[in-house]
């Protein structure tokens, strides 16, 4: 059950009415098959730092995350899988009831420790997780190792068939990463899932240095903030899903498709562009929604 599966990871043509009348040819990089709970792009930004773990026989992963973090619950299942204890330092006050990723986390048997929301702003490490046999991960994976590691993204599909590469973003690691592996002439459209997030092009450029292709970075698609939707994201997500088959998730994937979606018909992509979107996974966070909400 803790397997995962990167050889599931498939290019899917997708065809909807609006890149239809664009004359745009979208395909989606499906990582969400990987692993139920270890989400697409997640596996990808943590595996060098559990082997940096491992080679320096740290025994406890240490990370950040909030209720909805699917960085949090993939941290406890590749913990899980790779040997290490873990603990997650949750932002907040421990709720009366966990949220659905922070249930599942705790079932695969991370342990969690709430902190204020100004220390979590800080990054503050409880004195009891102070200790040379734990190592830390910031907040979404965020770094160097986890951008290098979402860099491997591309090795799967054949990314000199594509003009544009599409993806949500969080805190921007795995953009990064794709800036990184990406072909000079290629654009990379980030779709960013939180609502005025303006530290995210420096937070990006950062991590992926100069020497990259043409970055798009987009705020219009939040539906409010992040976590947060509308009925118009619903609604959405079941044409999407009934046009082409695919599941995408509220928080992340819904957001990119919807995005990809209007710009076609905003005439961002030139007829003829071939644009490649990330499904970075996430699905797991749905499980929040209204039973009877989605269609799949
Ligand atoms: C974490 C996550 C992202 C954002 O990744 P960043 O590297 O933080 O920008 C996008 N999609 C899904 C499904 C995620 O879980």
């Amino acid at each position: 059950m803790y397997e995962l599966h990167p050889e599931h990871i498939t290019v899917d043509p997708v065809s909807i009415p609006e890149s239809r009348a664009a004359e745009v040819a979208l395909f989606v990089l499906r990582l969400d098959k990987i692993h139920p709970l270890v989400s697409g792009n997640k596996w990808f930004k943590l595996r060098y730092y559990l082997e940096e773990a491992g080679m320096l026989g740290k025994k406890r992963i240490v990370t950040f995350g909030g209720a909805w973090s699917n960085h949090i619950l993939a941290t406890a299942s590749a913990c899980r899988l790779y040997g290490f204890q873990s603990t997650g330092i949750i932002r907040g006050e421990r709720p009366p009831r966990l949220s659905a990723n922070l249930q599942q986390a705790a079932e695969t048997g991370m342990d969690m420790v709430f902190i204020s929301r100004e220390d979590f702003a800080k990054e503050k490490i409880p004195g009891e997780l102070i200790a040379t046999e734990n190592y830390f991960i910031k907040p979404g994976g965020y770094g160097i190792p986890g951008a290098l590691g979402a860099a491997g993204i591309l090795d799967y599909c054949d990314k000199k068939m594509f003009t544009h590469i599409a993806c949500a973003t969080g805190t921007g690691t795995m953009m990064a990463g794709l800036a990184m592996a990406a072909l000079p002439r290629q654009v990379l459209v980030g779709i960013s899932a939180l609502k005025n997030n303006l530290r995210l092009e420096e937070d990006v450029k950062r991590l992926a240095g100069n020497d990259i292709p043409a970055l798009h970075f987009i705020h219009d698609y939040h539906f409010g903030g992040f976590a947060r939707h509308r009925p118009g994201l619903i609604a959405f997500m079941n044409d999407w899903h009934r046009q082409t088959g695919i599941p995408t998730d509220f928080v992340y994937t819904a957001k990119l498709c919807y995005a990809v979606a209007d710009l076609c018909t905003k005439n961002f992509f030139h007829p003829g562009s071939k644009v490649l979107l990330i499904h970075s996974g996430g699905l797991t966070g749905n499980a929040s929604l209204k039973k009877g909400t989605l269609i799949f």
